[in-house]
């Protein structure tokens, strides 16, 4: 009988890896799922919910994992959880693939095989297990919401016997996922809503949602999206002309929502300060690109900084501050991720694209070519004395070469 174990998250961590839907599913699946008394309370899942669904409850987090073959988590565990683990068992959740390389390796050279679910390729079949877009969406959702309720005036336009109230302007900068949905969001709220992206593809999509594309449409804008969906790095020449585009538009808006990423690079700067104190004081930035470095000049990671009466949100793990949603969801792309190795009785394809794609290290070896370049050649986890420097959370420069995030097509 295939067991799987589910051990509680960190404090700051509110998701969990297991729903007592996915629980029930599990167990239908003859397996056999064990989860930290506790451990999604935060999603309000309680105890005895994943008891009816076919858990057992474990005292501790040791005793959650211990001799069970698949480990269930949000966040990368600490390396003590995984040396409580069974040798060779499986690790599977957000493991923050080019996070702290240190602790990456440490965890390595336990021989659990470890599977980062943030590198599952996009590709159609992958869909249900994709990770980064349950949850940026979730975060386009939440980082309007939150922007609406810390703006102090309303967002439709109301016309009431009293006069007019102007409908409230929104801004989206980076249309991907998480910009898609908070145009959705707060077009459902009555905002104007206009939109930005470096990729043509996102422009009808644009309009699709009823707001406005901006963008320099010049001949490398033509050509700015890679053969896999994401945005390239543009030159110096089309930033300039970006920013004096936005510097104009920027002035006019009350709320923007920024979630502007390049794959392997920090977050593109799309807001000086010069252009933050442009806008009018009461305007609200929601930085969604914060743990990566920030789009806006002033965002400070997890803080909100108020410049000349401007509020800039650097909000960090926004998926986590809807987490029923978000762990309902996680948990769905986890149990789409293991059901098929368990209907083969734990028997992987290491083969499979997607299994490939998510897998960082097995038998102690680092086995993600992007990784195992950090790391050097060979793919070894380093020993104490090599190990490489964290990169603060910032993807490196990778070759494009079996890396997940460069998907081969199917996608949508
Ligand atoms: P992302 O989080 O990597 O980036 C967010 C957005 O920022 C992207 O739209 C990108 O073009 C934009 N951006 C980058 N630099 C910019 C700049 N200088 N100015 C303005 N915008 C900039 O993107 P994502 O949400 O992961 O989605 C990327 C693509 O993948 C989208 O086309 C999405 O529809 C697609 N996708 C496909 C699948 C699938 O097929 N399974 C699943 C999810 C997403």
């Amino acid at each position: 009988m295939i067991t799987i174990g589910v051990p509680a998250e960190s404090p700051e961590e509110t998701r969990i890896g297991l729903s007592p839907e996915t629980a029930k599913k599990l167990v239908k699946n003859g397996a056999k799922v064990s989860i930290r008394s506790g451990a999604g309370l935060r999603s309000h899942f309680s105890d005895a919910d994943y008891r009816d669904a076919g858990a057992t409850i474990a005292a501790s987090d040791a005793e959650a994992v211990k001799d069970v073959d698949v480990v269930l988590t949000v966040r990368r565990p600490a390396l003590a959880l995984v040396k409580a683990m069974k040798p060779g068992a499986m690790l599977i959740g957000m493991l923050d693939p080019f996070g702290d390389a240190d602790d990456l390796a440490a965890l390595a050279k336990t021989g659990a095989s470890l599977f980062a679910m943030e590198l599952m390729p996009r590709i159609s079949r992958a869909q249900s297990m994709d990770v980064l877009s349950s949850q940026a969406n979730l975060a386009g959702y939440k980082a309007v919401v939150d922007a609406a309720a810390l703006f102090e005036r309303a967002l439709p336009m109301m016309m009431t016997a009293a006069g007019t109230v102007p409908a409230a302007r929104v801004f989206v900068m980076g249309v991907g996922v998480a910009g898609l949905q908070a145009i959705a969001t707060a077009r459902r709220l009555g905002a104007i809503v206009t939109a930005t992206d470096v990729r043509p593809a996102v422009k009808e999509q644009v309009a699709s949602l009823g707001a406005k594309f901006i963008a320099v449409e010049d001949e490398e804008f033509r050509q700015a999206e890679t053969a896999a969906g994401y945005a390239k790095e543009m030159s110096d020449e089309y930033k300039k002309k970006q920013a004096g585009l936005v510097a104009e538009h920027v002035k006019n808006q009350d709320i923007v929502i920024t979630t502007a990423l390049i794959p392997g690079r920090p977050a593109p700067k799309l807001l000086s300060k010069a252009m933050i104190e442009s806008m009018k004081p009461g305007s609200i930035i929601v930085d969604l690109a914060a743990e990566r470095g920030g789009n806006a000049e002033l965002t400070q990671a997890g803080e909100i900084v108020e410049h000349n009466g401007v509020r800039i949100m650097g909000v960090l793990n926004l998926p986590g501050a809807v987490p029923v949603n978000a762990s309902s969801l996680y948990a769905r792309n986890l149990l789409a991720f293991i059901e098929p190795m368990i209907a083969k009785d734990l028997d992987v394809n290491w083969e499979d694209e997607l299994v490939k794609g998510t897998l960082i290290a097995r038998d102690g070896i680092i086995v993600n070519t992007m990784i195992a370049e950090r790391f050097g050649a060979g793919g070894k986890a380093p020993s104490a004395a090599a190990k490489p420097k964290a990169t603060n959370g910032a993807k490196p420069a990778a070759k494009k070469t079996g890396g997940a995030r460069q998907p081969k097509g199917g996608k949508t």
